[in-house]
């Protein structure tokens, strides 16, 4: 028995009826060799790491053998601005959904697991490389704190595929994912434009009932729908907060992208920042910029935005739009949170004026963008150099390293230093060890940059070496560790 196959499953989509996806098969691949598995996971599932083999890994989520029906889930989407009717899963399905122990649903989901009626003529294929650096970022944010999908496993499947992107033929792989729920704003789009509000009622209220615990609350009362749009924005205010200030820029935010439960997902041309750049553009195919780093959060608005049409089928228009007002200030609260804790500051803020916090913040990326230093070394210089008498003494703040090394921000170091000097001021002495604490626990010792990627990449194409990539995911894993 594959205890992998006796989850416990519950066929929350499927029951909603056929309208939502389509049934589709695996496909048959010549070769099976597990690359990853997250045994972290397992736990979350009520498995015992030990009472599951590689083995079980590869007949359910290789050769996807003792459970069926597979839905691929039909969706629509903006991409790239432009409306795309002929989207849906087009290399994935929906494999199952799981009760976790935490009692949550999730949704078990497949990326390369072969053709679809959406595939547009693609070949339903996942690249290794596509799949190794899914597997990596889901890690990394998730350790981060960013509200993300995991990967549950990675198998290698032994095709030679050919891609514009990679060096080819290139290796393949089929991906498993771990999520909340794989409904997307797409989804709903879809049912617009199918003129379909009936359909559309069914998803809200089964999103709702699953994922939306306080707008539940309402049980029939219309305001259940307002409830809903007002916790979505916030929550996606949340996650775009998490992005900047983690660094990490998706690189490719159209509506089939955002899930319903503003969970990040969908690791495609992503990149986490060097330097600090609001320009920084992930894909090589986004010429405009338009999902630049600086960019997500405000296109994360105009995505909450133009999902207002299809929900307008539901609720009133005006009032999905003054939900919509509150996004700019409750996206700047969330990252005024997540930056002050970069500075050691967030659970402290209580004793830190407000405007204050504020200046500190903006200061701080006026200092980012005019310092040659990179985002990350930055938080891991002032996670390494702090000290308690930088509160006695705004000079010693910086003193040494970063001062001297960057004379191009001198002024903006000075301005800097001054406000970050006032800001531990206001707190009293002993606050500073907490400080201290909230620093080493926020800023990571190692981030995934590209160049982090292709070292590990070389060795598994040069000698099929995996040691380097379980040594950066282990590290990833642990950003804050020793
Ligand atoms: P993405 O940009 O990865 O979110 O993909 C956009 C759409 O293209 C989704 O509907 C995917 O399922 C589909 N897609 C991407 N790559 C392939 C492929 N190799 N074969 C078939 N469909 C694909
Ligand atoms: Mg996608």
């Amino acid at each position: 028995m594959n205890p992998l196959l006796h989850l416990d499953y519950i066929p929350a989509l499927e029951s909603l009826g056929d309208d939502f996806y389509d049934l589709v098969a695996a496909a048959e691949f010549p070769q099976h060799r597990l690359r990853f598995r997250n045994d972290d996971l397992l736990a979350r599932l009520g498995l015992e790491q030990a009472a599951i083999s590689d083995g079980h890994f590869i007949a359910a989520f290789g050769q996807f053998r003792g459970r069926e029906p597979f839905l691929a889930l039909r969706y629509h989407g903006y991409q790239f601005g432009q409306y795309n009717p002929f989207l849906g899963d087009g290399r994935g399905f929906l494999y199952g959904q799981v009760r976790g122990i935490d009692g949550e649903l999730y949704d078990l989901g497949t990326k390369g697991s072969g053709p679809t009626p959406y595939s547009r003529g693609g070949d339903g294929r996942l690249t290794l490389k596509g799949g190794v650096r899914e597997v990596l970022a889901a890690e990394a944010l998730h350790a981060l704190g960013v509200t993300t999908s995991r990967t549950l496993s990675l198998v290698e499947t032994g095709e030679a595929l050919w891609r514009g992107d990679e060096p080819s033929p290139t290796r393949s792989s089929v991906m498993v994912r771990f999520s909340r729920s794989h409904i997307r704003f797409g989804s709903f789009e879809r049912l617009h434009y199918h003129d379909r509000p009936d359909l559309m009622a069914k998803l809200l209220e089964h999103v709702i009932d699953v994922y939306y615990p306080g707008p539940r609350l309402y049980r029939d009362r219309p305001e259940r729908f307002l409830a809903f749009y007002d916790e979505l924005v916030d929550r996606v205010a949340a996650l775009a907060a998490q992005w900047m200030a983690v660094g990490f820029c998706h690189g490719v935010l159209n509506t089939d992208n955002m899930s319903i439960t503003a969970e990040s997902f969908d690791y495609g041309p992503y990149a986490f920042i060097d330097r600090y750049d609001p320009s920084f553009t992930a894909a090589y195919f986004d010429h405009g910029g338009r999902y630049s780093y600086g960019n997500q959060p405000g296109i994360c608005q105009l995505n909450l935005k133009a999902l207002q049409t299809p929900l307008a089928d539901l609720m009133a228009a005006a009032d999905l739009e003054q939900l919509l007002t509150s996004y700019p200030k409750r996206y700047e609260q969330h990252y005024q949170t997540r930056m002050l804790a970069k500075l050691g500051l967030t659970s402290l803020t209580q004793n830190l004026p407000q405007d204050l916090a504020q200046d500190l913040v903006s200061e701080t990326l006026t200092l980012l963008e005019a310092m040659a230093v990179g985002y990350h070394d930055f938080f891991l210089a002032l996670t390494q150099q702090f000290s308690p008498q930088w509160r006695d003494q705004s000079e010693a703040i910086f003193a040494t390293s970063l001062a001297a090394s960057h004379p191009e921000a001198a002024h903006q170091l000075d301005t800097w230093r001054r406000t970050y000097h006032r800001s531990l001021q206001s707190l009293p002495p002993e606050a500073m060890a907490t400080a201290a604490d909230q620093l080493g626990r926020t800023n990571p010792k190692i981030v995934l940059l590209r160049p982090n990627i292709e070292a590990i990449w070389e060795p598994i194409t040069l000698t099929d070496d995996w040691q380097p990539f379980y040594q950066l995911l282990q590290d990833l894993q642990h950003p804050f560790a020793g």
